[in-house]
């Protein structure tokens, strides 16, 4: 696995008293998605200044791309949106893009090929001051991909949208990643992160609470709600069962905890070859949510 970005022990003290990052460390690998979440405050677009060269770090490291590269030509390979799109309004979308190309000494043709990656191309000869908020994001998202970046940043990228654009920039984001683009993108929204990413690092008050897979933060065994007519022969059934935890009785439900995998079907066929019919099963998983909302809650 290439290792795109290595951040070690990183801090920012802004003035003398905002510590916005403390001591933070992580890895970014090729080919995952990778979110920072956390509230507000929590120093997500800090840390994404101090790798991008905008903001100055206080102590610690980071490297790009094995540190084989200097920064400055290492961002090269880096497109990032840390900002508001910013476009000439009266220019079309075709001339803006072809102007970054001009700048960055990249070909013409690499305009139509973004626009058209972000369903932009049958406006591409509309002026960028007509575009919605949701295309001015996509334009800049495909500015940020002219140059074919090994790796996208995005801030906040569904930020100010409605449900609809918030859809499409999620779509795209996932459709760059399947083409093979790394991404990094802060949020403070936990469905984005779970709906988006592979990975998640948990930032609270610049403290890391976690860093992980989102599958493995998000799924655990889970547990069952049951339901029965005699809730006394289905307790003691269930509690026969070598994957059960515990067993939590919750107005007319049973709550049934698991300490290994135990699918469904498996658990309705075993109570009916007990003689127990349920009225009521549903598996759960406890979601990144609550999850998150746990740990948090231990640090403040
Ligand atoms: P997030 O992006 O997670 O909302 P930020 O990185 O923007 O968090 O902010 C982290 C902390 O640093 C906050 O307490 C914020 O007020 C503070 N902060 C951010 N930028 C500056 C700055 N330029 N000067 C002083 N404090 C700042
Ligand atoms: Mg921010």
């Amino acid at each position: 696995m290439k290792t795109i970005l290595t951040i070690d022990n990183l801090n920012k003290i802004y003035g003398k008293r905002v510590h916005a990052v403390k001591n933070l460390s992580f890895t970014i690998e090729k080919g995952n998605v990778y979110g920072i979440l956390g509230p507000n405050g929590s120093g997500k677009s800090t840390t994404l200044g101090i790798v991008l060269n905008v903001v100055n770090k206080t102590s610690g490291n980071f490297e790009w791309f094995g540190g084989t590269i200097a920064t400055h030509d290492a961002l090269k390979k880096v497109g990032a949106i840390i900002e508001r799109p910013n476009f000439y309004p009266y220019m079309t979308a075709e001339e803006n893009l072809n102007l970054v190309c001009k700048i960055k000494e990249i070909p013409f043709s690499k305009t139509a090929e973004k626009l058209e990656l972000v369903g932009l191309l049958d406006r591409k000869n509309d002026k960028f001051r007509t575009f919605s908020l949701g295309m001015k994001q996509r334009l800049a998202i495909a500015s940020a991909l002219l140059n074919d970046p090994e790796i996208l940043i995005l801030d906040e990228p569904t930020n100010g949208l409605d449900p609809q654009g918030i859809r499409q920039i999620r779509d795209l984001i996932k459709l760059i990643a399947s083409q093979g683009t790394t991404i990094l993108l802060a949020s403070h929204l936990l469905d984005e992160v779970e709906k988006v990413c592979s990975h998640v690092v948990v930032l609270q008050k610049g403290v890391m609470l976690y860093q992980g897979s989102v599958d493995s933060i998000s799924s655990n065994d889970g547990f069952f709600e049951l339901k029965a007519n005699n809730m006394k022969n289905l307790e003691t059934e269930v509690k026969q069962l070598a994957a059960v935890e515990k067993i939590v009785l919750e107005d007319e439900k049973m709550l049934v905890y698991l300490k290994s995998e135990l699918e469904a079907s498996e658990l309705n066929d075993y109570l009916f070859k007990k003689g127990i019919i349920l009225q009521h099963l549903v598996k759960r998983k406890h979601s990144l949510e609550e999850q998150f909302l746990q740990l948090t809650n231990h640090q403040s």
